[in-house]
């Protein structure tokens, strides 16, 4: 029986009703130079939502102009405290039209609507609110010098124009993680959403204007990857490259960048270990196991795609895991019933069912799922069934390689020593996860374990305050917290002679 679906929000409708939709260049919406057009697509149907202007080289250079433009004029002239409120008022903004941003991203992406309204809405706002705050906190310091009669001190200042590129999983809080940090510390931005999901970026691009910014200072240009995302990273006049996405994309982005030898950051891919010992909370290391590979249609970089289970409990946890995971409700994420929502796109689709192949012909056991979704009314849609691998060793494939979906793999482990050893058998060193009650186990585990964040009885916490970034091929560069302010500023070392 087809599960009942939302109505959309009276705004929703508005918005998708002024077609196609346009890019914020320089602050006005305008049609791609090309005049070409690209379909977003609603995962849940596979029919077409909207048509969005495509972005190409031209439209880069122009609103890396139109940035270069506000970030040597207006945007100079605007101070610390003015900026915070910028930033205030575009989380207020975003906050007063909470559901349409909801239903919007939900549309868009496929993710459950109440995981839209609990996660990412207000988790977008909240970073809008902590960076605004730094706007105001960002200072050099006087040096003691020994060299001379010198007053010598540093500026931090900002470092110009940034060009950043996003992925479809959390496509409005990534451009708030982008936008904000980098506003804040004063630069002006070319923002690239994915092509799959560039509506709540557009729709944030209204508030941005609606906020009072200066034209120029943020630009919001959907396109591809290989055109649009190509441009930018190659830019000349960019001078910094912030990227969120897969480390193949990532390389790619560090040769682009070459040319003139623009700063890049790198949030990349992961593989995490999630590490279960037979002396924690089993319930809470099930609950934990199932947000940390399920939320979000386990298109989460930092998911716990590995589940270390101790040997002695193996067969037991998976067992309950599996009685959980089949309890899943996997629907239409337009309903409120829904706990899980269609991948994002026939791309993610042949890729995950790519590796649910694989990983049975690897000799893996799908425990549960393991199949695209049976339900014939979700058959146009992108979905597939929550899937636990068991009888998986850490060399296959189903365990090194980035599924980004709803599959897990459970591995067995003896000890501490080679739980951390095979949790670190990995080129991804995103994030990690332990379970254990003794608190010896729990610190050494999180110093042994080769990650940016290890996440100890719970997972998936996020909050602005905290760094996040990969150790090894995860990438480099922390957003979060003040550890992104280094990524958007730039020291400056003046020495005045007082003799
Ligand atoms: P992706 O294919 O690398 O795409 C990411 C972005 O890069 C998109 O905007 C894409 O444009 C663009 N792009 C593609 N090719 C490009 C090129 N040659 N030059 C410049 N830009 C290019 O990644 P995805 O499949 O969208 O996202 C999933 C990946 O992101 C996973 O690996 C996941 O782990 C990672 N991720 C990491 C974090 C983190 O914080 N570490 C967070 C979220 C996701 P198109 O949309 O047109 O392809
Ligand atoms: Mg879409």
């Amino acid at each position: 029986m087809a599960t009942k679906q939302l109505e959309l929000h009276p705004q929703v409708v508005k918005f998708l009703s002024s077609a196609p939709k346009k890019m914020l260049i320089n602050g006005e919406f305008v049609s791609a130079k090309s005049g070409k057009t690209f379909d977003t697509l609603n995962p849940a149907t596979s029919e077409v939502i909207v048509k969005v202007c495509e972005a190409d080289k031209e439209d880069i250079d122009l609103a890396v102009k139109a940035a270069r433009a506000a970030f040597e004029g207006e945007w100079k002239k605007v101070t610390p405290y003015k900026r915070q409120q910028l930033l205030m008022k575009v989380a207020d903004l975003i906050e007063k039209n909470a559901e349409e941003f909801a239903q919007l991203e939900t549309l868009d992406n496929g993710k459950p609507i109440n995981e839209s309204r609990a996660v990412d809405v207000p988790a977008t706002v909240e970073h809008f609110r902590y960076y605004a705050g730094w706007a105001t906190k960002i200072h050099g310091e006087t040096l003691p010098v020994s060299a001379g009669n010198f007053f010598t001190y540093t500026l931090r200042e900002p470092i110009g124009v940034v060009g950043q590129i996003i992925p479809w999983n959390f496509p409005l809080l990534m451009a708030a993680w982008k936008i904000a940090a980098a506003i804040a510390c004063g630069n002006c931005v070319v923002l690239k959403p994915a092509e799959q999901t560039p509506l709540t970026a557009l729709r944030l691009g209204e508030l941005i204007m609606e906020a009072g910014f200066p034209k120029g200072v943020i630009n919001i240009c959907p396109g591809f990857g290989e055109t649009a995302g190509a441009a930018l990273s190659s830019h000349m006049d960019v001078d910094k490259v912030a990227f969120t996405g897969e480390y193949i994309t990532g390389r790619k982005i560090i040769q682009a960048s070459a040319g003139n030898l623009k700063r890049v950051s790198l949030e990349l891919g992961g593989k995490s270990p999630n590490i279960v010992f037979t002396d924690g909370d089993m319930e809470g290391a099930l609950r934990g196991c199932i947000g940390s590979v399920f939320f979000n249609q386990g298109q989460v970089c930092c998911a716990g795609t590995r589940l270390f289970v101790e040997s002695k409990i193996y067969d037991e946890f998976i067992n309950k895991l599996s009685d959980k995971v089949k309890k899943i409700k996997v629907g239409p994420g337009l309903s409120e019933e829904s706990q899980m929502g269609p991948l994002v796109s026939d791309e993610q689709l042949k890729r995950v069912t790519g590796y649910l192949d694989i990983g049975k012909k690897e000799g893996a056991k799908a425990i549960c799922g393991g199949d695209r979704a049976k339900d014939s009314d979700l058959s146009k849609g992108y979905f597939v069934e929550p899937t636990v691998f068991a009888n998986v060793n850490n060399k296959m494939r189903i365990a090194q390689e980035e599924i980004f979906g709803p599959v897990v793999s459970a591995i067995p482990f003896k000890d501490i020593n080679d739980a951390v050893f095979q949790g670190n058998e990995t080129t991804y060193g995103l994030a990690a996860g332990v379970w254990t009650n003794d608190l010896k186990k729990a610190h050494a585990v999180a110093k042994a374990l080769k990650a940016g964040t290890v996440w100890v009885n719970c997972y998936n916490c996020f909050d602005p305050c905290t760094p996040f970034g990969g150790y090894k091929q995860s990438g480099y560069g922390r957003e979060g917290g003040i550890h992104a302010l280094e990524l958007y500023t730039q020291t400056k070392s003046v020495w005045i002679n007082l003799d």
